[in-house]
């Protein structure tokens, strides 16, 4: 394993909206170092997404399974029924192609990252410039209900109440200067 990549992790963590995805994208543009870790979870694929690339969809009894087999590094029922974990064999995975896993995760998922990798974790907390802002961004994206997007939105305040917990914190106003800040960090923390 090479000194860049040897048992790191980045986390990018946020409240559903801030713009997680746009960033993480970004970055696993930049560094070839870097690989999503895809995490596995109960709800339902929506628009392109696809299995084994955007998550693993599986149903809540095989994720209980998985939870009664000791097989995550952490997990969270993040909405009301809907679970999300990060799978040991995930990182695992990773790690022996050399690279990086970049886990998006919600603030609860993240502190218990952190909390088991103290030494080798990176964490960002991507903030949005308001609550307001990131009900209207969610809107825009259109791939919420009514009901998704109330309960992405009601969670938004507490998740923001997390952010001192975490290493380095972005505030996602103007999207490129975002992705430019969050590239300096990770460049720091690779080499
Ligand atoms: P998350 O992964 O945190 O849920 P996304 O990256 O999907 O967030 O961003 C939510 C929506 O907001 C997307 O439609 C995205 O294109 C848009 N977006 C992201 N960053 C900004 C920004 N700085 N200004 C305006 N819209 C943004
Ligand atoms: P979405 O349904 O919008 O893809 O994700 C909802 C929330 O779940 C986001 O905050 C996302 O970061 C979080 N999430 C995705 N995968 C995991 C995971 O493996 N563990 C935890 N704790 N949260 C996750």
């Amino acid at each position: 394993m090479s000194q860049t990549t040897s048992g790191k992790i980045i986390i990018i963590t946020a409240p559903s909206g801030a713009g997680k995805t746009s960033i993480t994208r970004y970055l696993l543009k930049s560094f070839d170092a870097l690989a999503f870790s895809v995490s596995a979870a109960t709800r339902s694929a929506r628009g392109l997404e696809k299995h084994g690339t955007d998550y693993y969809f599986i149903d809540v009894e095989d994720f209980q399974q998985k939870i009664r087999n000791n097989d995550f590094v952490e997990w969270e029922m993040v909405y009301e029924g809907k679970y999300y974990g990060t799978l040991k064999e995930e990182l695992s995975r990773i790690w022996t192609n050399n690279q990086v896993p970049v886990l998006d995760i919600d603030v609860k998922g993240a502190i218990h990252v952190q909390q088991q990798f103290p030494k080798s974790t990176l964490s960002i907390f991507i903030e949005p410039p308001s609550v307001d802002e990131l009900s209207r961004r969610l809107k825009g994206r259109g791939t919420e209900t009514d009901e998704s997007l109330q309960a992405r939105v009601n969670k938004a305040a507490y998740e923001i109440s997390f952010k001192h917990h975490f290493d380095v914190i972005i505030v996602n106003d103007n999207l490129e200067k975002a992705c430019k800040e969050a590239d300096e960090v990770v460049r720091k923390f690779l080499f």
